[in-house]
């Protein structure tokens, strides 16, 4: 079981980031994403998307993120550029994963050292600077060895049929009928 917990929104300027954060946890394969404080505000938006697009997916949100970090049950890993290479961990967070629930941090501005301390695992995807939302990608499709990428989706309102050039969108019965 995954949990994604994004930390650190600053209203106004982390707005897209942060639902973006959302989406990309549910779209890759995580099974929650916990918004901290001011991320909260994006909860509606990340929980439409999975009402229309399906799930299972939980959008939750906590005013104590901290003691979240502190007090999880099962192994932390925490995103960052200063921390050790994916490749090097990767096979260990894999193992730990299938034994304990994993909760994934990413910030946003600054990280608070407690949950440097707190993490089982520091772990950049490369020590360049870039973003929590490609990062989180990357770390998801290492995790799950890119079988989340085959996923199915439950109770959807609308089902994308993928193809070569434009876009079609169907009610999910149509491709069951195979229409
Ligand atoms: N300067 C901030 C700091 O020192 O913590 C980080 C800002 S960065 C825009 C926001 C988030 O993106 C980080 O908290 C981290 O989760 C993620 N991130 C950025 N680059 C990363 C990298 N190379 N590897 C892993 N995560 C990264």
């Amino acid at each position: 079981e995954v949990t994604v917990l994004r930390l650190g929104h600053r209203p106004g300027r982390d707005e897209r980031i942060t639902t973006h954060v959302g989406l990309t946890a549910r779209a890759l394969g995580a099974d929650r994403v916990l918004l901290a404080g001011a991320a909260s505000s994006r909860a509606d938006t990340v929980v439409d998307i999975t009402d229309r697009f399906g799930g299972p997916f939980d959008v939750e949100t906590t005013d104590e993120p901290k003691r979240v970090v502190r007090d999880f049950d099962g192994t932390v890993v925490h995103l960052t550029m200063y921390g050790e290479p994916i490749q090097d961990v990767e096979r260990d967070i894999r193992g730990a994963h299938e034994r304990d629930p994993l909760l994934v941090v990413v910030g946003a501005e600054k990280v608070p050292f407690e949950v440097y301390e707190r993490a089982d695992y520091n772990v950049g995807v490369t020590n360049q600077p870039h973003s929590e939302i490609a990062s989180l990608a990357v770390f998801l499709d290492r995790l799950y060895e890119g079988d989340e990428l085959g996923r199915e989706w439950e109770d959807p309102e609308q089902v994308v049929v993928p193809m070569a050039t434009g876009k079609k969108v169907v009610d999910p019965e149509d491709v069951e009928d195979g229409a």
